[in-house]
């Protein structure tokens, strides 16, 4: 052996060894991919999104939960979020279907993003969606439609802030960017939605994502309580609603931490209770995705060939990045490193082999696992990735190679 392992990042809190074998809910990984049908398979622990939930409302008592689709559409895991969190934002007129599939009321619905369709944002109005106009083209459009309808549209602004979530994976706000409207521009394009007769509903602002430093994000946040009172202020109106945005991140790598969540809350809630006048009324909301469901997620694979190449060991699975694409490095990181990685098979077993674990994809980007430490795995183990429950199914491109979609399943729910 020729290799040296590299570092994974930490397996994820609420995961045991069940006989030997990853259990995930209390099932063992081998019995869900049975009931399944198959491998590959997403498994999501809904009583590990339960927990987060619950961790968030004690974290931040008063202050409403939306769920940012975009990180997991799954119909089922939706319809679990539906009776737990306060509202749900989306980005697409997929996401609107999605919701709509799950029985969610479009008044509890926020609707951001760039490049809005015009059937959508027909089909957002009729639906008594909160649209976030990213533009001032877009709030022409959208008035017209509300014109059209003969309704007035619910109307949010989301901001392009004059700063950036510092530490984030991926920043979102400051600078010139294709989200929100400048904040200098805020205070006449609220007069013009008031004027025209729109529902005012307030202010978003979304700073980025993956941030792990707590005293980063509560500083995004304090700053977007005063940009938002000095905006509100200009404008001469007060704010229904301000969604404060999220970007909590979740561990993936060797010497990340899990973010201190309490450490967010306290600091929000200081800031909150020192917040402005014109302020005195507004609902707060975070949008959370991968924070709460990331880290429910694995991914199962299995092991279809063990193969060795000039001294070193390959772990061939039938599943990849058409799959699981961010563990392979190819989603929005500059260096690729290890997500935490199992053979679910064998999960209490010593890591007595050092092996690379590749999807089943004919390029050399489908790499899921470098040089890892695991136990000696063969053809017809499990291989788990961890932190699989965000950005995984829906945010890789599974029609690549036509090896076909992979399977989903929500465990836990008693
Ligand atoms: C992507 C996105 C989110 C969710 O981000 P996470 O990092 O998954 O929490 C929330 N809001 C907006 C506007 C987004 O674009």
């Amino acid at each position: 052996m020729t290799q040296t392992a590299k570092p994974m990042g930490p397996i994820p809190q609420g995961f045991a060894a069940l006989d030997g074998e990853l259990a995930i809910a209390g099932v063992r990984a081998r019995e869900w991919v049975k009931r399944a049908g198959g491998a590959p398979l997403f498994v999501y622990d809904a009583g590990l999104v339960a927990a987060r939930i619950d961790a968030f409302r004690t974290a931040f008592p008063g202050v409403g939960l939306h769920y940012a689709v975009k990180a997991n559409p799954f119909g089922p895991l939706l319809a679990f979020m539906a009776g737990r969190v306060d509202g749900f934002d989306i980005a697409s007129g997929g996401e609107l279907a999605a919701l709509r599939a799950a029985d969610v009321s479009g008044t509890r619905i926020g609707f951001a993003g760039p490049g809005k369709r015009s059937a959508d944002i027909a089909a957002a109005i009729a639906a008594g969606i909160t649209l976030h106009i990213e533009s001032s083209h877009e709030a022409d459009r959208v008035l017209d439609a509300g014109a059209r309808a003969g309704v007035a549209p619910r109307l949010a602004i989301r901001i392009n802030p004059d700063f950036q979530l510092a530490g984030a994976g991926m920043r979102m706000g400051g600078g010139a960017a294709p989200f929100g409207v400048d904040s200098e521009q805020v205070p006449a394009l609220v007069r013009r939605l008031v004027a025209a007769g729109a529902e005012w509903r307030g202010f978003h602002v979304y700073a980025g994502s993956q941030a792990l430093d707590a005293g980063a994000i509560v500083a995004s946040q304090l700053a977007t309580l005063e940009l938002v009172a000095r905006l509100a202020e200009a404008a001469g109106v007060t704010v229904p609603v301000c969604n404060l945005g999220g970007g909590f991140g979740i561990p993936y790598f060797p010497g990340q931490q899990p973010l201190d969540l309490a450490a967010v809350g306290n600091g929000l809630g200081e800031g909150l209770s020192q917040r402005a006048a014109v302020l005195a009324e507004t609902r707060f909301v975070l949008e959370l995705g991968r924070w709460l469901v990331g880290e429910a997620g694995v991914y199962l694979a299995e092991v279809v060939d063990r193969k060795h190449s000039r001294g070193e060991t390959f772990l061939v699975v039938d599943g990849g990045l058409h799959h699981q694409l961010a563990a392979s490095g190819n989603f929005g990181s500059v260096i690729r490193r290890n997500y935490p990685c199992a053979i679910a098979t064998r999960f209490d077993a010593a890591a007595d082999d050092i092996a690379h674990v590749v999807g089943c994809l004919c390029t050399p980007l489908d790499r899921l696992g470098d040089a890892l430490a695991l136990p000696h795995a063969e053809p017809g183990d499990l291989v788990a990735l961890f932190c699989a429950g965000a950005y995984g199914a829906s945010a890789s491109p599974a029609a690549f190679l036509g090896h076909g979609p992979a399977r989903e399943v929500l465990a836990g729910l008693g």
